[in-house]
């Protein structure tokens, strides 16, 4: 007889809902970060530091670096697929999906989707296979919400470019090989492939970072940095380059944060089952059931939503306003369960002995970086009324 009792751990069965093949990828990613990543996650974070030319050999064997990107030594898969790896990743960190998704989501999608042949050919086989490192620096210190005003830009001298400029909370752009820089031209915003050894190129460490510590955060200095005029990419011209890219990563972070919501979630309920106050486990009260009853709502409702998000980018019917909605939507369950998370784990809630206040931490990176929630609001405003709000 087939048990119809929901598992708290899949409480709308959602697995059922996937392919054979993502049921694979989910188990595959599954098991590499039970291995790989979560036995030293804690220390990592703890210390603010990231092995990441080690573990970027390591995705890339595992195909997780561009992974739903076609060619060039990319896996291929479906958004739903990538979605589900990048869920699996945030189950453990926000920073080390964080790596996966501007790897692949933000520096190689930019070269894959408006690089010239020869930028494809020469950066995206080395980037898939974790051999090159990639960066995408749009924000700079007066522009962030407002990429339209940034002020690096890029001047022709003869045939070559000169950029100049600084961008700033820049993830991995200490480890960079190569940058994916956005500057002011005469013609509206270009992007540039910058190799990192470019001289006037430099990267320096963002420091006391209290949120996404497993992740390397920089400022990159372009000082006169001269390239060759076939480093700019050939066709894309304006915000269009650079909001495509955001959008993919987008995409990214709002089926990610299930991940980081569902951690928390399974820390709650396993800690409130096994310790025991006023002679009875936390769970047995009828407060604390409450509680996990909405974390419990929060993370499958989360879910679903990066499942039908999934399913239209899959389907060619994704709009960028349904990547706001599920951007806002789920990155504000995720803080919402690791803060209540949080709580019902007492004073053992802020230790690093158990995920759920790096989670919180994290999540407030989530919240800001890649559009902050009221930017996606006001997306999402401008969807239902016709009516932009953004100036
Ligand atoms: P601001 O734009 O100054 O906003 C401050 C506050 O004002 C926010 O709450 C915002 O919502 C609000 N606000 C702004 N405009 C409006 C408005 N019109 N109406 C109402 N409220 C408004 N950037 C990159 O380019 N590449 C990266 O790899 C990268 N990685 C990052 C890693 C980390 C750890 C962090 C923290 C950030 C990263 N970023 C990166 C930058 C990130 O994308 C920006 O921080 C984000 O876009 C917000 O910009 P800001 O911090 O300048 O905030």
């Amino acid at each position: 007889m087939i048990s119809l009792t929901p598992d708290p751990h899949d409480f709308l069965d959602l697995d059922r809902e996937l392919s054979c093949e993502e049921r694979g990828i989910r188990d595959a990613v599954r098991d590499f970060a039970a291995d790989r990543l979560s036995p030293q996650v804690a220390d990592w974070y703890e210390t603010g530091s990231l092995p990441a030319r080690e573990l970027a050999k390591d995705f890339g064997v595992m195909g997780l670096l561009g992974m739903h990107l076609e060619g060039y030594g990319c896996a291929g898969t479906s958004a739903v697929a990538y979605g589900i790896a990048c869920r699996e990743l945030e189950a453990v960190d926000s920073g080390l999906r964080s790596f996966v998704s501007v790897q692949g989501s933000l520096a190689m999608y930019a070269i894959h989707r408006w690089g010239s042949e020869q930028q494809r050919q020469q950066w995206l086989p080395a980037m898939a296979a974790g051999e090159a490192i990639g960066c995408f620096g749009l924000t700079e210190p007066d522009a962030g919400s407002d990429p339209g005003s940034m002020r690096t830009h890029a001047v022709r001298d003869g045939s070559d470019w000169v950029l100049s400029g600084t961008k700033m909370w820049i993830t991995n752009g200490t480890v960079a090989d190569v940058a994916v820089v956005w500057a002011q031209t005469d013609h509206g915003i270009r992007g540039f492939v910058v190799p990192a050894g470019t001289p006037g190129f430099t990267a320096h460490e963002v420091k006391h970072k209290l949120s996404l510590r497993a992740s390397l955060t920089a400022e990159l200095v372009l000082d006169g940095v001269r390239l060759p005029a076939d480093a700019v990419f050939p066709e894309v011209r304006g915000l269009r380059g650079p909001l495509s890219c955001l959008n993919e990563a987008r995409y990214g972070i709002l089926c990610g944060v299930v991940g980081a919501a569902r951690s928390s979630y399974q820390a709650a309920l396993e800690y409130t089952l096994t310790r025991e106050q006023f002679g009875k486990p936390l769970a047995g009260f009828q407060l604390t059931q409450r509680k996990l009853a909405d974390l419990l709502i929060e993370v499958n409702r989360a879910g679903l939503v990066a499942l039908q998000i999934g399913r239209l980018k899959d389907a060619g019917r994704l709009h960028h306003h349904h990547v706001s909605f599920g951007k806002m939507a789920n990155v504000r369950a995720a803080l919402d369960v690791a803060r209540t998370a949080r709580a019902m784990l007492g004073a053992n809630g802020i230790s690093l002995e158990y995920p759920v206040m790096r989670h919180m931490a994290n999540l407030e990176t989530v919240l800001t970086y890649e559009g902050t929630e009221e930017m996606h609001a006001l997306s999402l405003g401008q969807a239902l009324t016709g009516l932009p709000a953004f100036r």
